[in-house]
């Protein structure tokens, strides 16, 4: 069989199992269905499985699927059971190299393709009985609040984690990743007629604008970014505004960085307000921790190994986005995000090669069956 042959093979159950979990519909906070089928599927293969209730933070129908086999070793394999928007009306169209939606609907693959490859491997390492001990973790509301990494558990054993939840091509794992603030700004000063007694307002719009050129819009430096991404206020055009609400966010790889930043725009757009007469509500979060995995840590050097040992290329990367191993790392487990391939995630035209799907299916089979040498 030449190269490009085998580029259009997938292996029968990798699809069927694929198809499956592709087939229900779970948006964030609506999981139930894809936690039934795993911990049916896992079920059937002899294994224990239990649910969380992670329902409780993120306040939707299911808590997070987890499986510790035999005791639950020191790592895990995550992936989550979310999609941020509806597949109902999916149709699979299998063209030469590829799984894509008709172009109607999103596929779903992100993370349906992280989900199929741990399962298929699952199902194959207890078919060959060469499983080790590790923990197997389905998250809820990864693609809004990361809810469900946030209140997992971890059992005091697990130190190291691999989340398969990266767009990029299976080699590729995300070892640095930015931290985000989110922030909401309110804005509050005295509405009174714009016609007839303009002067005895304060136009918070007026205040808004001449606060915002003291904002630093778009690429900082090399690791931080800021943005304002909705402004909101005002009633009609006869009114001086008296509340503009602005939410937004800044990304950058330090903490005390993030924590300085948000300081001095707090401080900027007070002193606006003030010299107007108006005053400010602000709030703020993080709303996930950056991580920075070395080449010293052994997720790194474990999982160059193991693609190693497949001939696939390894390839370290870092990201502007947050998964869930922002919230494992800053629970202290040290984690790394594998690519999988899912490509164009979120659009209607996402899709996955067939090459990358069992790409990823033979990663997390390695994984599951090759213990982390310390
Ligand atoms: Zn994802």
């Amino acid at each position: 069989m030449d190269s490009n042959m085998e580029k259009r093979v997938l292996d029968e159950r990798l699809r069927q199992i694929f198809v499956e979990l592709t087939s229900i519909d779970a948006t964030s906070g609506k999981e139930s269905a894809v936690a039934d089928y795993i911990i049916r599927f896992v079920n059937n293969l002899g294994l224990k499985s239990y649910r969380d209730n992670a329902e409780e933070l993120s306040g939707g129908n299911s808590g997070n699927v987890i499986v510790e086999i035999m005791g639950g070793g020191e790592y895990l394999l995550a992936s989550h059971m979310d999609t941020p928007r509806s597949t109902t009306g999916l149709k699979h169209q299998f063209k030469d190299d590829r799984i894509t939606s008709d172009g109607t609907t999103p596929l779903g693959v992100d993370d349906r393709g992280g989900l199929s490859s741990i399962l298929f491997a699952l199902e194959k390492a207890v078919e060959n009985k060469t499983l080790k001990p590790c923990t197997l973790l389905f998250t809820v509301c990864e693609e809004t609040t990361l809810a469900g990494s946030l209140y997992f558990k971890p059992a005091p054993n697990l130190k190291y984690g691999f989340i398969f939840d990266s767009y990029m091509t299976p080699g590729h794992f995300v070892t640095r990743t930015c931290g985000a603030i989110n922030f909401e700004l309110v804005i509050k000063g005295k509405s009174s007629h714009a016609g007839i007694s303009p002067e005895k307002g304060i136009n918070a719009i007026m205040v808004s604008a001449e606060a915002m050129t003291k904002f630093p819009f778009g690429r900082i430096d090399e690791v931080t970014t800021a943005n304002i991404g909705s402004v909101n206020g005002g009633t009609n055009t006869n009114v001086v505004c008296d509340e503009v609400v602005l939410k937004g966010e800044l990304r950058t790889d330090f903490v005390s960085h993030g924590e300085e930043l948000m300081g001095k725009i707090l401080t900027d757009f007070t002193g606006v307000c003030e010299k107007h007469g108006a005053s400010m509500e602000s709030k703020y979060f993080w709303d996930f921790l950056p991580y920075n995995i070395t080449e010293s840590d052994l997720p790194y050097i474990h999982f160059s190994q193991v693609a190693e040992t497949l001939g696939i290329e390894s390839v370290p990367a870092k990201s502007m986005g947050g998964s869930d191993a922002n919230s494992l790392n800053a629970k202290g487990i040290k984690t790394i995000n594998l690519g999988v391939g899912a490509q164009n995630p979120h659009g209607n035209d996402e899709f996955i090669l067939y090459e990358d799907l069992s790409n990823a299916s033979m990663l997390a089979y390695q994984l599951l069956t090759t213990e982390i040498k310390n």
